[in-house]
């Protein structure tokens, strides 16, 4: 299946604000995390209406999940009210019948995205935006909290929260689409057992010790990134890889790196 995710906002626009928080940089942040966690996913092909803070115009998005031929299309918001309202709603198109297959798809997402995220339930519900007008496929929009709550910005800040955000979206889109995982792909430590060339492996780091590199997957695993070390032994010297990720799909490796880079791992690469 084709997947268009689109992370709300970008660019000159910010979307909501609030408590320090920007809703462009929360949107990004849970869609980059889909797409990493969708690295395992069988038969599934994901577009990014942005993959950085870029601006966009909603027909832009729209066209562009169109032309692609997507199935599905996700997009990803905060919301933001007075300071009081909190808690988590997803949308459908208000022209949709409640028996139609993307309100079956916002009832498989909501219960499985609510299980993940430890917020208020406000419901399923539906609108007259752009993003769910415009789409040919079925569409639904998320809005993951609310920024201006104290308690919801709290959630917001922990990147643990925001991976179990992204978690939810990935179960409700296996649920809703019967995917199927990949067998995992084994990561071969010793570059003398390499299976193929195919295979993508995101190195977050690389050190001349092992402190430092066990150090930095500890910082990892924090932001819900497990990764190993894998050594390579040189004439000279031995490095300790800090390995974040092995992907057969480019593109999955693309996402995986972009959300390292976001989270300031510069140095994170593909090998
Ligand atoms: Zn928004």
């Amino acid at each position: 299946m084709k997947l268009f995710i689109d992370p709300g906002h970008g660019g000159s626009d910010p979307g909501a604000k609030g408590n320090g928080l920007v809703e462009k940089e929360i949107n990004l942040d849970i869609a980059l995390r889909i797409a990493a966690l969708l690295a395992d996913i069988k038969d599934i092909q994901i577009r990014l209406s942005r993959d950085k803070d870029t601006t966009k115009s909603l027909s832009e998005r729209t066209d562009e999940a169109n032309a692609w031929g997507a199935d599905f299309y996700l997009s990803i918001h905060c919301n933001s009210f007075n300071g009081h309202a909190r808690g988590y709603e997803d949308f459908i198109y208000d022209g949709i019948s409640n028996s139609s297959i993307t309100a079956a798809y916002q009832q498989i997402f909501h219960s499985e995205i609510i299980k993940k995220n430890n917020l208020l339930d406000r419901g399923q519900k539906k609108a007259n935006y752009h993003v769910l007008r415009e789409t040919m496929m079925p569409a639904l929009l998320t809005e993951n909290g609310f920024i201006d709550h104290p308690l919801d910005s709290a959630s917001m800040k922990e990147t643990i929260w925001r991976q179990d955000v992204a978690e939810g979206h990935v179960r409700g889109l296996i649920k809703a689409f019967h995917l199927q995982t990949n067998t995992p792909d084994t990561p071969s430590i010793s570059p003398h057992h390499e299976k193929s060339g195919e295979l993508k492996r995101i190195i977050a780091g690389s050190f001349s010790s092992r402190v430092p590199a066990e150090r930095q997957i500890g910082n990892l695993r924090s932001m819900g990134i497990q990764a190993f070390i894998s050594v390579e032994n040189m004439t000279e010297q031995t490095i300790f890889h800090v390995q974040a990720g092995t992907f057969s799909s480019n593109q999955n490796a693309q996402a995986l790196l972009k959300m390292l880079k976001n989270a300031g791992y510069h140095e994170a690469f593909i090998r």
